[in-house]
């Protein structure tokens, strides 16, 4: 009898929304908004962007349905990460919602988990609970070791990593970096890429050649 394979999970990760576009035909917009999947869980939506109506063309653009994801992660408050939540819920009736206590409301109807400390969200995916009253990450434990996505960082890129790294040893980011500048704490990391919000994109760049991606509307990955 042929004995099972062994199966490594991988997760991949897709940028829905960003101010840049990666693959042709996709929308761009101020705000951002990414897919988790992994084999063993349903569709993570991590953000929603700015717009709704962008955000629904690039998901049937990428072949993602909304119906299908069980969960939505809100990083934090501001319009251009939560500005689709209500378009994403128009169709979707079932989906789980995470969002910092700072930013949680009830929405009547609707399973709402307001986050403040560490959580799990599901097999491999944790929140790093929610930093300095703002903001959370995600923290994805993956093939690839440990990655983060972030929102905005309104925390600050240095307190997140300090973050998820109770985790594990963290070996990328991706996500809105925001003003951060304090290039040395992304040393030794094997995967950079700053997103959406991120002010200080080509030093990045310039210091790490050979970790950086460039982030855009259509990106994937996979650990
Ligand atoms: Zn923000
Ligand atoms: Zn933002």
């Amino acid at each position: 009898m042929d004995r099972p394979r062994c199966k490594e999970e991988t997760t991949k990760l897709t940028i829905v929304y960003d101010n840049e576009v990666i693959k042709q035909g996709l929308k761009s917009g101020w705000g951002f908004s990414a897919l988790i999947e992994t084999e063993h869980a349903s569709p993570i939506l991590f953000d929603t962007g700015g717009d709704g109506s962008v955000l629904l063309y690039n998901m049937q653009e990428l072949g993602i349905d909304a119906k299908q994801i069980e969960t939505i992660v809100i990083s934090h408050g501001h319009g251009d990460h939560t500005g689709g939540l209500h378009s994403i819920l128009e169709i979707n009736g079932d989906a789980e919602i995470y969002a910092p206590s700072s930013l949680w409301r009830r929405l009547p109807g609707r399973k709402v988990t307001a986050v403040t400390k560490p959580v799990q969200i599901c097999a491999g995916v944790f929140s790093t609970g929610e930093l300095e009253g703002v903001e959370q990450s995600l923290v994805l434990k993956t093939n690839k070791g440990i990655i983060v996505l972030t929102g905005c960082s309104h925390p600050g890129v240095s307190e997140i990593l300090r973050a998820a790294s109770r985790f594990g040893k963290v070996s990328g980011i991706v996500g809105g970096f925001h003003g951060f500048h304090n290039f040395d704490r992304l040393r030794g990391l094997s995967l950079i890429c700053p997103c959406h919000c991120t002010q200080y994109k080509s030093e990045i760049l310039r210091l790490f050649p050979n970790s950086y991606e460039e982030c855009g509307t259509g990106l994937e990955l996979e650990f």
